[in-house]
Protein backbone atom coordinates (compact mmCIF):
# COMPACT_ATOMS: atom_id res chain seq x y z
CA UNK A 1 0.00 0.00 0.00
CA UNK A 2 1.61 3.58 -0.79
CA UNK A 3 2.17 5.98 2.04
CA UNK A 4 2.71 9.44 3.03
CA UNK A 5 4.87 11.13 5.46
CA UNK A 6 3.43 13.37 8.20
CA UNK A 7 5.45 16.09 10.33
CA UNK A 8 4.24 17.88 13.25
CA UNK A 9 6.35 20.63 13.97
CA UNK A 10 5.56 23.49 16.84
CA UNK A 11 7.81 25.80 18.75
CA UNK A 12 9.63 23.08 21.01
CA UNK A 13 10.23 20.78 17.99
CA UNK A 14 9.58 17.93 15.71
CA UNK A 15 7.34 16.60 18.07
CA UNK A 16 5.81 13.35 15.49
CA UNK A 17 7.03 11.79 12.25
CA UNK A 18 5.81 9.05 10.99
CA UNK A 19 4.87 7.24 7.02
CA UNK A 20 0.94 6.90 6.94
CA UNK A 21 -1.85 5.52 5.01
CA UNK A 22 -4.44 8.03 6.09
CA UNK A 23 -5.09 11.03 8.44
CA UNK A 24 -8.11 13.02 9.44
CA UNK A 25 -7.74 16.78 10.45
CA UNK A 26 -10.72 18.98 11.61
CA UNK A 27 -9.88 22.30 9.61
CA UNK A 28 -11.94 26.04 10.15
CA UNK A 29 -13.76 24.19 6.88
CA UNK A 30 -14.31 21.08 8.26
CA UNK A 31 -13.26 17.67 8.62
CA UNK A 32 -10.00 16.73 5.73
CA UNK A 33 -9.14 13.34 4.86
CA UNK A 34 -5.77 12.43 3.42
CA UNK A 35 -4.91 9.55 1.00
CA UNK A 36 -1.67 9.20 -0.59
CA UNK A 37 -1.24 11.64 -3.39
CA UNK A 38 -3.63 14.07 -2.27
CA UNK A 39 -3.38 17.56 -4.30
CA UNK A 40 -1.60 20.38 -2.27
CA UNK A 41 -3.52 22.29 -0.13
CA UNK A 42 -2.92 24.65 2.53
CA UNK A 43 -5.68 24.99 5.50
CA UNK A 44 -6.07 26.28 9.09
CA UNK A 45 -6.74 24.03 11.69
CA UNK A 46 -9.29 23.79 14.70
CA UNK A 47 -7.79 22.77 17.99
CA UNK A 48 -9.28 19.09 17.84
CA UNK A 49 -7.57 15.74 17.75
CA UNK A 50 -5.53 14.17 14.19
CA UNK A 51 -5.85 10.44 13.84
CA UNK A 52 -2.57 9.16 11.94
CA UNK A 53 -3.59 5.44 10.45
CA UNK A 54 0.11 3.43 10.06
CA UNK A 55 0.70 0.49 8.91
CA UNK A 56 -0.14 -2.12 11.02
CA UNK A 57 -3.56 -0.89 11.98
CA UNK A 58 -1.82 1.73 14.26
CA UNK A 59 -3.82 4.59 14.81
CA UNK A 60 -1.69 7.49 16.26
CA UNK A 61 -3.94 10.33 17.92
CA UNK A 62 -2.45 14.19 18.40
CA UNK A 63 -3.71 16.70 20.51
CA UNK A 64 -3.02 19.61 17.60
CA UNK A 65 -3.88 23.11 19.33
CA UNK A 66 -5.20 25.58 15.97
CA UNK A 67 -1.81 26.19 13.64
CA UNK A 68 -1.78 24.98 9.84
CA UNK A 69 -1.71 21.77 7.76
CA UNK A 70 0.04 22.09 4.15
CA UNK A 71 -0.07 19.25 1.86
CA UNK A 72 2.62 19.10 -0.74
CA UNK A 73 4.62 16.31 -3.26
CA UNK A 74 3.16 13.56 -0.61
CA UNK A 75 4.17 15.01 2.58
CA UNK A 76 1.74 16.27 5.12
CA UNK A 77 3.57 18.96 7.73
CA UNK A 78 1.13 20.64 10.42
CA UNK A 79 2.58 23.21 11.99
CA UNK A 80 1.19 24.69 15.10
CA UNK A 81 1.92 26.76 18.67
CA UNK A 82 1.43 23.28 20.78
CA UNK A 83 0.59 19.87 20.06
CA UNK A 84 1.12 16.80 22.08
CA UNK A 85 1.00 12.73 20.99
CA UNK A 86 -1.36 10.88 23.69
CA UNK A 87 1.84 9.40 25.44
CA UNK A 88 2.99 12.77 26.14
CA UNK A 89 -0.18 14.38 27.76
CA UNK A 90 0.25 15.06 31.51
CA UNK A 91 -3.47 14.83 32.53
CA UNK A 92 -3.86 16.29 35.70
CA UNK A 93 -1.97 19.32 34.30
CA UNK A 94 -4.72 19.14 31.41
CA UNK A 95 -7.66 18.61 34.04
CA UNK A 96 -6.15 21.91 36.10
CA UNK A 97 -6.06 23.76 33.10
CA UNK A 98 -10.08 23.09 32.56
CA UNK A 99 -10.98 23.43 35.62
CA UNK A 100 -8.97 27.00 35.85
CA UNK A 101 -10.82 27.75 32.26
CA UNK A 102 -14.25 26.92 33.47
CA UNK A 103 -13.54 29.40 36.54
CA UNK A 104 -12.54 31.97 34.12
CA UNK A 105 -15.43 31.91 32.21
CA UNK A 106 -17.45 32.04 34.76
CA UNK A 107 -16.04 34.87 36.25
CA UNK A 108 -15.85 36.66 32.74
CA UNK A 109 -19.71 36.26 33.02
CA UNK A 110 -19.96 38.87 35.67
CA UNK A 111 -17.70 40.94 33.81
CA UNK A 112 -19.06 44.49 32.18
CA UNK A 113 -16.25 44.00 29.64
CA UNK A 114 -16.29 40.37 28.95
CA UNK A 115 -15.13 39.63 25.41
CA UNK A 116 -11.59 39.14 25.32
CA UNK A 117 -11.25 37.35 29.11
CA UNK A 118 -14.48 34.98 27.93
CA UNK A 119 -12.46 34.13 24.71
CA UNK A 120 -9.12 33.36 25.79
CA UNK A 121 -10.26 31.25 28.38
CA UNK A 122 -12.76 29.79 25.97
CA UNK A 123 -9.78 29.23 23.89
CA UNK A 124 -8.03 27.67 27.13
CA UNK A 125 -11.02 25.21 27.57
CA UNK A 126 -10.97 23.83 23.99
CA UNK A 127 -6.81 22.81 24.27
CA UNK A 128 -7.84 21.28 27.60
CA UNK A 129 -10.36 19.73 26.27
CA UNK A 130 -8.66 18.43 23.40
CA UNK A 131 -5.69 17.15 25.16
CA UNK A 132 -8.23 15.28 27.99
CA UNK A 133 -10.22 13.59 24.66
CA UNK A 134 -6.84 12.41 23.25
CA UNK A 135 -4.95 11.09 26.54
CA UNK A 136 -8.31 8.84 26.96
CA UNK A 137 -7.42 7.40 23.20
CA UNK A 138 -4.25 5.74 25.01
CA UNK A 139 -3.92 2.39 23.83
P1 LIG B 1 -1.29 25.21 30.63
O1 LIG B 1 -2.27 26.22 31.15
O2 LIG B 1 -1.36 23.91 31.35
O3 LIG B 1 0.13 25.75 30.45
P2 LIG B 1 -1.80 25.79 27.86
O4 LIG B 1 -2.96 25.34 27.02
O5 LIG B 1 -1.77 27.22 28.19
O6 LIG B 1 -1.80 24.85 29.13
P3 LIG B 1 0.09 25.83 25.72
O7 LIG B 1 0.43 27.28 25.73
O8 LIG B 1 -0.82 25.32 24.62
O9 LIG B 1 -0.45 25.37 27.15
O10 LIG B 1 1.44 24.97 25.64
C1 LIG B 1 2.64 25.36 26.32
C2 LIG B 1 3.56 24.14 26.36
O11 LIG B 1 3.09 23.20 27.34
C3 LIG B 1 3.60 23.37 25.04
O12 LIG B 1 4.89 22.83 24.91
C4 LIG B 1 2.59 22.24 25.26
O13 LIG B 1 2.87 21.11 24.45
C5 LIG B 1 2.77 21.95 26.73
N1 LIG B 1 1.55 21.46 27.41
C6 LIG B 1 0.48 22.17 27.79
N2 LIG B 1 -0.40 21.40 28.45
C7 LIG B 1 0.12 20.15 28.45
C8 LIG B 1 -0.32 18.89 28.97
N3 LIG B 1 -1.49 18.74 29.62
N4 LIG B 1 0.47 17.81 28.80
C9 LIG B 1 1.67 17.92 28.17
N5 LIG B 1 2.14 19.08 27.64
C10 LIG B 1 1.39 20.18 27.79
Amino acid sequence: MSTFMVNIVTPDGLIYEHEANFLVANTEAGSLGILPKHCPLIAPLKIDAVRIDREGDINDWIAVNGGVIEVRDNVVSIIANSAETEENIDISRAEQARKRAEQKIEAAKNEQNQSIDMARAEVALYRALNRLNVANKRR
